[in-house]
């Protein structure tokens, strides 16, 4: 019989899996070294972060040699400033978050944090600084507690409970687990209770409150949820963005109105940035994509 998934492939398909879900897993990480293409220079020093703002410089990225994604990109977001990033499905706002987290290198061009490139420090330490709440939440076949609490920061213990549960609070998920004949040790994932796709949003942003960093990038975050969970959760999410630099990748351009700046992307490059008032008088793609899900959203 022919085995369809030797182990090998198995880790494989996780790695792929994980990177493409943004999980911060750097346990994962240690597991599957063979497979990491991103590799720490020999001697590299750790981030170290005084005021967290983040810079592309002339970033040029393509997944496959022979296709270009982005383009040559340059903007900047201040130190505790929140940016959103907008633009139609495929313009290459998930590869910012991902090249921003190290799953890749650019192919020209720098991306710095508080002035240091990202490429030369340890990726340790770049993944302690970012917390991201992901397209898609992977969960891991373990408690709700643990899913949660695998953010923590090193120095707390698995025994830190009532930390684990001020964030589930600030999430909005803790009703919910206390609804639980298990509570926290309710198992999850393939193998135990299912959670619905804002479920899972709300595990990682519990997440993400318990890790504490002080970059936090958004993708997508409120795309799995109707909308009357989307409001709830947009008050959670802002709380998350308050006092930190917060990049949020958003479909539903309601949901990030109120950004300090929004970025425009489309095709890899860059076409305009602005205050949503100052976007809507520009009359170019935002106002377009603007007008488009205004009409929409009254159909
Ligand atoms: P967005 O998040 O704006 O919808 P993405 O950054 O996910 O867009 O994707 C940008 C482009 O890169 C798309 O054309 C997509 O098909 C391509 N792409 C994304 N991930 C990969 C990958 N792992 N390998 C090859 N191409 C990819
Ligand atoms: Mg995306």
């Amino acid at each position: 019989l022919v085995q369809l998934f030797r182990p090998l492939d198995l880790l494989g398909f996780v790695y792929r899996t994980i990177r493409q879900g943004l999980i911060d897993m750097a346990a994962m990480f240690k597991l599957i070294d063979a497979d990491v293409e991103v590799k720490d220079v020999p001697g590299a020093p750790a981030l170290r972060i005084d005021r967290p703002g983040i810079t592309f410089e002339n970033v040029h990225f393509g997944y496959d040699p022979d296709r270009e994604i982005l383009h040559g990109l340059d903007f900047e977001i201040g130190a505790g400033e929140t940016v959103a990033l907008v633009g139609p499905s495929g313009a290459g706002k998930s590869t910012i978050a991902r090249l921003l987290f190290r799953f890749y290198d650019p192919r020209a061009g720098r991306i710095l944090i508080d002035g240091q490139d990202i490429s030369k420090v340890t990726q340790e330490s770049l993944r302690a600084a970012i917390g991201i709440v992901p397209q898609d939440s992977v969960l891991f076949n373990d408690t709700i507690g643990y899913n949660i609490g695998y953010g923590r920061p090193s120095h707390m213990d698995d025994a830190d409970e009532d930390a684990i549960r001020e964030a589930a609070r600030g999430a909005a998920i803790l009703p919910f687990i206390e609804m639980l004949p298990e509570g926290f040790e309710t198992q999850v994932g393939e193998r135990g209770l299912k959670l619905s796709g804002g479920e899972k949003q709300r595990v990682a942003i519990a997440r993400t409150l318990l890790k504490n960093p002080p970059i936090v990038i958004l993708d997508e975050a409120t795309s799995a949820l109707d909308s009357r969970t989307e409001q709830e959760i947009l008050a959670t999410l802002n709380r998350v963005a308050r006092g930190r630099t917060t990049l949020a990748i958003a479909h539903r351009l309601s949901t990030i109105a109120d950004a300090d700046r929004i970025l425009v992307l489309e095709n890899g490059r860059l076409a305009e940035q602005g205050r949503h008032a100052e976007l809507l008088r520009r009359d170019g793609l935002y106002a377009e994509m603007w007008a488009r899900q205004q009409a929409d959203s009254e159909a």
